[in-house]
């Protein structure tokens, strides 16, 4: 069983695919989203709802948001050690795996994973690590956009479509456009805002609530801070519900209490709602499209749930947005059925999937001045951001001197008109025969291939001397045998067994509301963790489901 995996940067998801279609698989908590945070204690590692409870007592001990460094050298210390984002997110991988293999009943060895469609390689190959280091063979590495749109059934479409994926996430926000043109599912563009998320309009809801009860945000302390951030939340999520919501904080010994109506929320968040418009106008730009030529807008991620963002949608495409599969499920699923169609299951047809090439790829020239001489550091675009790949282009480059001896071709990724804005991914040098340089010139062939390898070949017209190199963008690559050794270094680090994990979010619960607690209430809180601890040393199986049910109940009632 190949199964499909949405490794986000809040929340990570898995599917797989049987006869009725595509399904997620619960963790061992029983939820279906496991929050993308990783916490060590000792030789434990906590993944998910645990870690994220874990996160508020111990945050030097925890980490979150880590896709964002995935494939740079950013390190994290967790319990005193440092770990790359693709080793973090393989302990979310390893999590996700066991949880399958539970689900299923076989052992699972073989992943879809997905990625966001502007990952360049060296972010794809990271994530392709992080599964290996999971113990998963990576299948194929889908992007999201693709993934969502599959989950969708958009290649289940007689005609051709233009389709819109609008994804705001937690942190991101990601907008994508596929054309579908008989089975082939083209991304033709790619647009977003990496710090723009759901969180953002948590944030409002807290200044809203600041503004309205007068109070002043300095001098608080961090849990405070939390506690005040936690309701913003809830609060933010009653609005599917709910046209004026009422959020309450606890201050010292003192509740206060804001009413905040939709119509308010959404006035405040227009600053924000601005910001989502720009990525959409860049990606219908770059798709050479207009508004009205989009046949299907797909929402993607939990914050288009908000009521507001699917206002803002309909009114933008004056369409109703396609809402039948879960936002924040939709990849997931859509990595299942890639997942399947790679085990070439009958019951649905096999597609081809096209990607863009999510960057410009381009080479340093010089140009002259008005005046006379050159200047250097310029870049000239041979593969341009969002061409569909496989890919190949090529420029003619000339030198800037007669007899001039060589030629230098340096290979940068990025969008800025300067050189030194953007990342060089190598360099390449070859010998020109002498001549003038008008007839001397040099064809500069890039070739970017659907697994985001670029070849770069240089050659020299007049000799018919060929130059190549194959490219593999940020060297933070690892080998088989490092990927290897690393596994085994990290093998020490133990998943805790699936029952222990279910007991341990309660007791880190209860250490939480221990610690925002005074005086009497720490009492209670105390007697009722110690009687569970009680319950669980005694290593009776009835015993410990009788009390875990009564603390839950406790911790419920509390909070
Ligand atoms: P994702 O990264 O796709 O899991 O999205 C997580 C974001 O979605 C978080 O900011 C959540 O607060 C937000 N979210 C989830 N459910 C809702 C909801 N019902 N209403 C508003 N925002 C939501």
């Amino acid at each position: 069983m190949i199964i499909g995996i949405d490794l986000g940067t809040t929340n990570s998801l898995v599917a797989y695919y049987d006869d009725e279609g595509a399904k997620i698989i619960p963790n061992r908590l029983g939820g279906r989203l496991t929050p993308s945070v990783v916490s060590v204690e000792g030789d434990q590692i906590y993944v998910g709802e645990v870690a994220k409870e874990r996160m508020l007592l111990h945050p030097e001990d925890s980490a979150a948001v880590f896709k964002r460094t995935m494939g740079t050298d950013a390190k994290y210390r967790l319990g005193g050690r440092l770990f790359r984002s693709e080793e973090l997110s393989s302990f979310i991988l390893r999590s996700l795996k066991e949880d399958a293999e539970a689900f299923l009943g076989e052992p699972v060895e073989e992943a879809v994973i997905s990625v966001p469609a502007y990952f360049n390689d060296a972010r794809r190959k990271a994530t392709k690590h992080a599964g290996e280091l999971a113990g998963l063979k990576v299948e194929r590495i889908i992007s999201e956009p693709t993934a969502a749109a599959v989950a969708y059934g958009l290649y289940e479409m007689q005609d051709d479509a233009k389709v819109l994926v609008f994804d705001l996430g937690g942190g991101t926000f990601d907008v994508s456009i596929l054309e579908l043109s008989g089975t082939i599912l083209e991304v033709r563009a790619v647009a977003g805002d990496n710090y723009l998320g759901g969180e953002d309009f948590t944030d409002i809801l807290e200044e809203l609530w600041f503004k309205k009860t007068e109070t002043e945000a300095e001098g608080l302390d961090d849990r405070t801070r939390r506690h005040i951030h936690r309701q913003a939340e809830l609060c933010k999520l009653s609005f599917e519900r709910e046209k004026v919501v009422k959020m309450i904080c606890t201050i010292g010994d003192e509740e206060k209490e804001a009413l905040i109506s939709a119509d308010e929320f959404e006035k405040n968040c227009e600053d924000l709602l601005e910001r989502i418009r720009i990525p959409v106008r860049k990606s219908l730009s770059d798709a050479k499209l207009k508004l009205s030529e989009i046949d299907k807008v797909v929402l993607v991620g939990g914050a288009t749930r908000l009521p507001l963002i699917r206002r803002l949608v309909g009114r933008l495409f004056r369409i109703i947005p396609d809402t039948s599969v879960n936002p924040d499920e939709a990849i997931a699923i859509g990595a299942a059925i890639q997942a399947a169609m790679k085990e070439r299951r009958e019951s649905i047809r096999e597609i081809i999937l096209t990607d863009v090439c999510p960057f410009t790829l381009s080479t340093e020239v010089s140009i002259e001045r008005e005046g006379g001489g050159f200047e250097s550091g310029h870049v000239c675009p041979i593969i341009e951001r969002n061409t569909v790949i496989p890919a190949s282009r090529t420029e003619t480059l000339y030198p800037l001197y007669d007899n001039q001896k060589t030629i230098r071709v340096r290979v940068l990724q990025g969008e800025s008109r300067f050189a030194e804005n953007n990342l060089k991914l190598g360099e390449l040098e070859i010998q020109l025969p002498k001549g003038k340089k008008d007839d001397n010139s040099v064809d500069v062939t890039y070739t970017y291939d659907i697994n985001s390898i670029l070849e770069v070949q240089v050659r020299v017209n007049r000799s018919g001397e060929v130059i190549k190199q194959i490219l593999k963008g940020q060297d933070v690559d690892m080998t088989d045998e490092e990927i290897a050794a690393r596994m085994e270094e990290l093998a020490y680090l133990k998943i805790p067994p699936r029952e222990q994990e279910r007991n341990k979010l309660l007791l880190v619960k209860g250490e939480r509301l221990y610690e925002e607690n005074f005086g009497e209430d720490r009492l209670v809180i105390e007697q009722h963790i110690r009687r569970f601890e009680q319950a669980l040393n005694s290593q009776d199986p009835v015993r410990i489901d009788a009390a875990r049910e009564e603390f839950r109940e406790f911790l419920e009632d509390w909070e």
